[in-house]
């Protein structure tokens, strides 16, 4: 076990590093990059749970204090409505002025208690109407900078908060990040010291959102851009492949395509002449008749030109004889 010195902010882990260990991690970078892994008890605990037992995340340890009658921390399951632990620890959540999730310094205001615990809830403080506890607050306007350096001062990571305020106001993104944005642990303490009431973490807060939406953005686009390149790049292979292949074929008739068209042609007019011959050879409905069956087509026959014979007297009897050839079934 090791002492931690009471210093604000020695809770973000760059500075307990730093505190403990009296090396610095480098701008940008990671613990890891100098040797170290930092972990909180609750993720450690969360660890050992998950790999141990096969256990979801399904709860967290909370801290609730402030306007409560007794301020404790509480194993509590995600989604439990901030109400909930109010009243669990003696508190008034129908007397609430404020709710803040997170530390003094570097939470964030809730603007309702049924706003639920999620995996980074850490902290819930309660200010009320009727037990007031000194919170941070702040004058409603902000006055001008009048670059007084406070907040350089009180800057634990060593940045010019009054420099990044003024490029995030101008929406300069690209200047703010060459004045290490991304280093500040939003840990308040520039905030809370500017005698001109400038809320300078909202305006990081609103920096930081805008250039990971910026990113975003330019991602999606380079991600368009390679689809549509590559679209492009597949349309103009299946041209060429498809140029290749009617080449090919081309080539094949020149060569010696002719003759096996020829040969496909004699085949088929084969099939043709094969076709018709069999239908020629096949035997008619009046080949080998019984006795029986001639002297039903013949009675049919004298039948049919006496009954022609009788509609149109006047017709040549030998036209009729021809016409009655001619009708027989064959
Ligand atoms: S502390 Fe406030 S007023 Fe002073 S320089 Fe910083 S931003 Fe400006
Ligand atoms: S919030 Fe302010 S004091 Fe804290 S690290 Fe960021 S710039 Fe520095």
């Amino acid at each position: 076990l090791v002492e931690v010195p009471t210093i604000y902010p020695t809770g973000s882990e760059k500075q307990l590093i730093q505190v403990l260990t009296g090396k610095e991690v480098p701008s940008g970078g990671l613990p890891l990059d100098i040797g170290m892994v930092c972990h909180n008890v609750g993720t450690a605990y969360a660890v050992y749970r998950a790999v141990e037992f096969d256990q979801p995340l399904i709860s967290r340890y909370v801290t609730i204090a402030g306007s409560v009658a007794h301020a404790r921390n509480l194993e509590v399951l995600i989604g439990t409505p901030l109400g909930n632990l109010i009243e669990e620890c003696g508190g008034n959540r129908h007397t609430l002025r404020r709710l803040i999730v997170g530390g003094p310094m570097m939470g964030t205001a809730m603007h309702s208690d049924a706003v639920p615990v999620v995996k980074t809830t850490n902290c819930v403080l309660v200010e009320s109407t009727v037990h007031d506890v000194p919170l941070p607050s702040r004058d409603e306007y902000a006055m001008p900078c009048i670059r007084c350096g406070n907040c350089a001062r009180a800057c634990p990571v060593n940045l010019l908060p009054q420099q990044m305020y003024w490029y995030a106001r101008a929406r300069d993104f690209d200047k703010i990040q060459d004045h290490n944005l991304f280093d500040c642990i939003e840990c308040g303490c520039c905030d809370y010291v500017c005698p001109s009431q400038i809320p300078l973490v909202g305006y990081y807060r609103y920096a930081k959102s805008e250039i990971w939406d910026q990113e975003a953005e330019k991602r999606q686009a380079d991600l368009a851009r390679q689809r549509h390149q590559f679209r492009e790049f597949r349309l103009q292979r299946e041209k060429q492949e498809r140029a290749e292949r009617h080449k090919k074929k081309r080539s094949a008739v020149a060569k010696g395509g002719s003759d096996e068209k020829k040969a496909a042609i004699e085949a088929a007019m084969a099939r043709v002449r094969a076709k018709k011959a069999g239908q020629d050879s096949a035997p008619k409905n009046t080949d080998n008749l019984t006795p029986a069956q001639q002297r039903q087509v013949d009675e049919a026959d004298a039948r049919r030109q006496a009954r022609q014979r009788k509609e149109n007297p006047a017709k040549d009897t030998g036209e009729s004889q021809a016409a009655n050839t001619q009708d027989r079934p064959q």
